[in-house]
């Protein structure tokens, strides 16, 4: 994964991020994310800025990018049940 990515690059995208000291999980918009921050930001800038909504903890553990189709639901809705 690249913590160098520049947000504005993946600004339609989501970023998912775990707490490493609870396992609280959360899906942020990329485009707030660059609303609070320099438009030059990358991941590793923000990173440190997080904190966790259930333990207030900072520790980030994973995180990971989410395709902009994943997180609108638009290939959930063109996929069949059953394949879900
Ligand atoms: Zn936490």
């Amino acid at each position: 994964m690249h913590t160098g990515t520049l947000l504005r690059t993946i600004a339609s995208h989501g970023l998912w991020v775990e707490c490493r000291a609870c396992g609280h999980s959360s899906t942020l918009s990329v485009a707030d994310l660059l609303e609070q921050t320099k438009q030059d930001a990358t991941i590793r800038d923000v990173l440190p800025r997080l904190k966790c909504s259930k333990c207030r903890g900072k520790q980030i553990g994973e995180f990971r990018i989410i395709s902009p189709d994943v997180s609108t639901g638009h290939e959930r809705m063109r996929t069949p049940p059953e394949q879900l």
